[in-house]
């Protein structure tokens, strides 16, 4: 480790730490729940592409092209944002990255820009990604993630945060997730590898129900804080 922290009161000075794992295995759920353990920001680069495209910027129209096929954005517009995104105040106590990076090139640009002090790689069998996916909602306004069956809004379509509209993703219908796990395995899965290498992998099982998510954040704590 190549910063000071201090488990004793589970606060850590300074974390920088990248969420692996396929799409749908539950990244962006852990996410904001460590998020708000530790006190650090969480970038998630899809969602980040959800809010532009919602404001029709530039990069939102050029990216929803990809995302609707369950492609990726181009790496060139991706490492950009996250390289603006960086800069921000409230990166300088660390930050956790929900999906990036994606690509080995991507890893390769982080490298030149920070530097990572863990990889949590989040794993669960075929069958509970495909379930977590296709019954997977999220709020149009704040992004907070629902399930058909397991994390029902109160109110049928209506986010029990915000009050936003709860939808479901294009890309997690049937067409576009194959696509996506098919794009995870080639293109993403050799981060595994690049950073084993570099010893910074932490594997966290995620098989479990979301019932029992919390047994999956004692973990990460236990990853974070050893
Ligand atoms: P999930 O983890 O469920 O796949 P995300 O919200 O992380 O969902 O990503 C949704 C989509 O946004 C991806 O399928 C891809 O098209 C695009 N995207 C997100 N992050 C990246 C990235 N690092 N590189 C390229 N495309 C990305
Ligand atoms: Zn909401």
């Amino acid at each position: 480790m190549n910063q000071q922290k201090n488990t004793k009161q589970g606060i850590l000075v300074k974390m920088n730490i990248v969420l692996l794992g396929s799409p749908g295995v539950g990244k962006g759920t852990y996410a904001k729940r460590i998020s708000g353990i530790y006190g650090i920001p969480q970038i998630s680069t899809g969602d980040m592409f959800r809010e532009a495209i919602k404001n029709k910027t530039e990069i939102g129209l050029k990216a929803k092209e990809y995302i609707d096929k369950g492609e990726l954005v181009p790496d060139d517009v991706t490492i950009g944002i996250v390289e603006e995104r960086l800069k921000k105040d409230d990166c300088k106590n660390g930050f956790m990255l929900d999906g990036f990076p994606r690509t080995i090139a991507q890893a390769e640009a982080l490298d030149k820009i920070v530097v990572i002090d863990k990889v949590l790689d989040f794993t669960a069998s075929e069958k509970i990604i495909i379930d977590r996916l296709s019954g997977r909602r999220i709020c149009k306004s704040c992004g907070a993630i629902y399930h058909i069956r397991n994390i029902i809004p109160k109110v049928k379509g209506v986010c029990d945060k915000c009050g936003g509209e709860v939808y479901q993703r294009n890309d997690d219908k049937p067409e576009a997730v194959k696509k996506r796990l098919d794009v995870y395995t080639k293109q993403t899965a050799p981060l595994i590898g690049y950073y084993k290498e570099k010893k910074l992998l932490a594997d966290i099982g995620a098989d479990k129900p979301i019932e029992q998510v919390d047994e999956i954040i004692a973990d990460v704590r236990k990853a974070l804080e050893e």
